[in-house]
């Protein structure tokens, strides 16, 4: 995939989707990307600024692949959007490559967020607004370059087992972990005992990297793996990786406190981000996964 075909195929996207600027790219630049994409600002013709997000399709993600787990992005950010309790860049245009595709956005001059409390308020904002009646979306989508399952649940607690299930039977740990993996599926239920669990818009992998300031200051959530879930499910990774401030924890938990049994729960959606980081990123992550399978099971 070259930086001229890239630049060539978003212009054509970006008109073809009547991106209302001018859709002309005269130069794409790299940009600091994530751990999983290639990321470039785009200029265009009449001196505006994107975001460009591209991925080579790879042994194990097709070309197919790729255009799916933008597309599936795209939905995600439009998904946050709507419920506008947070800013989103916007989805401008997805398009395919001859090895691979991408995804153009509104480009947003990032900035470390320094008051972590606003984040708080507006994301309990975002997992208190009103949802469907059903766990999950309507089609499955990525988290990191993973798949994750989706489809309606009645029962939150029969789509985490899926999704749980999913991510070991792909990390294919060994001995007792696996055993205590498997234990783990059949005991699920008895940690949600006595909960109310209600749909909620969950961003789905809200680490630090994935969150930022805008130039006014405004927290900005960008990259998403949204589903409608368990308001709790969203913390697992926060608290996996860090990179939280009390003030955002103050702000987030004065408006939803902390249910019976939330540790043991954010123990497993924890191992929920360390099984995928097991899957994505390999060995690194295998002492993380055994400690919370033996916190949970041991
Ligand atoms: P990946 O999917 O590879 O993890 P991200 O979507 O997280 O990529 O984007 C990589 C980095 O690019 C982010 O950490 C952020 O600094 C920056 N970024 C993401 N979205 C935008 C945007 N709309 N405008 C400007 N910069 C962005």
């Amino acid at each position: 995939m070259s930086a001229a075909e890239l630049q060539g195929a978003v212009s054509r996207a970006l008109a073809q989707a009547g991106y209302a600027g001018n859709s002309e790219v005269v130069r794409l630049c790299p940009a600091a990307g994530g751990a999983i994409n290639t990321a470039h600002t785009a200029w265009m013709a009449d001196g505006a600024q994107l975001f460009v997000k591209s991925h080579a399709a790879e042994p194990g993600l097709s070309r197919e692949e790729t255009l799916a787990m933008f597309e599936a992005e795209r939905t995600g950010l439009e998904l946050l959007r709507a419920s506008g309790c947070i800013r989103v860049p916007e989805p401008l245009a997805v398009g395919e490559l001859a090895g691979g595709a991408f995804l153009v956005m509104e480009h947003i001059a990032l900035q470390p967020l320094r008051d972590q409390r606003r984040l708080g308020e507006q994301l309990a904002a975002m997992h208190l607004a009103p949802g469907p009646a059903h766990f999950g979306l309507d089609a499955d989508n990525w988290v990191g370059s993973t798949p994750q399952p989706n489809g309606w649940y009645v029962d939150w607690v029969d789509l985490l087992r899926d999704r749980m299930r999913f991510q070991l039977d792909r990390a294919q740990l060994a001995g007792a972990a696996a055993e205590k993996g498997w234990e783990l599926l059949r005991r699920l239920p008895g940690f949600f005992a006595g909960v109310d669990v209600r749909p909620s818009l969950v961003h789905g992998d809200l680490h630090a990297h994935n969150f930022a300031a805008d130039e006014h200051g405004a927290p900005v959530i960008y990259d998403p793996a949204v589903y409608w879930g368990h308001h709790e499910s969203e913390l697992g990774i926060m608290r996996l990786f860090g990179g939280y401030t009390a003030a955002f924890a103050d702000a987030y938990h004065w408006r939803i406190p902390r249910a019976p049994g939330f540790e043991r729960r954010a123990a497993v959606y924890k191992l929920y981000h360390a099984l995928n980081h097991y899957n994505l990123f390999g060995a690194a992550y295998l002492g993380l996964c055994e400690e919370l399978l033996e916190e949970l099971v041991g």
